[in-house]
């Protein structure tokens, strides 16, 4: 399987060496190139733009990055993954406003 998720050091849930507890397994879109990142971090090193924020109405701005599932904003936000129930992690809401636009 090809590793849909970018960035630095991934495992192979879509950790990165930035956010790697056992709950960082989200990967997000980045409106500019429609690639999916570990996180604006790796995403800014590794391309030639600041990481844009999808509007959350857009269509999966989430990749689930245990079981490589797409999801829509309005269900990364139940805060756990609809396909293979792994938790996301609360505190990456902090980060809302980098990662979403439209909240
Ligand atoms: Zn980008
Ligand atoms: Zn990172
Ligand atoms: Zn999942």
């Amino acid at each position: 399987m090809t590793m849909k998720i970018n960035g630095l050091d991934l495992d192979r849930a879509g950790r990165c060496r930035h956010y790697h507890s056992e709950l960082d397994i989200v990967a997000l879109k980045c409106e500019i190139c429609q690639k999916y990142y570990a996180c604006y971090q790796c995403h800014d090193s590794l391309e030639n733009h600041h990481f844009q924020a999808n509007d959350i109405e857009s269509d999966k701005p989430v990749l689930c990055g245990n079981c490589m599932t797409y999801l829509s904003f309005s269900e990364y936000q139940v805060g756990t993954c609809p396909n293979c129930l792994h938790r996301f992690n609360p505190n990456c809401r902090k980060h809302h406003s980098i990662y979403f636009k439209g909240d």
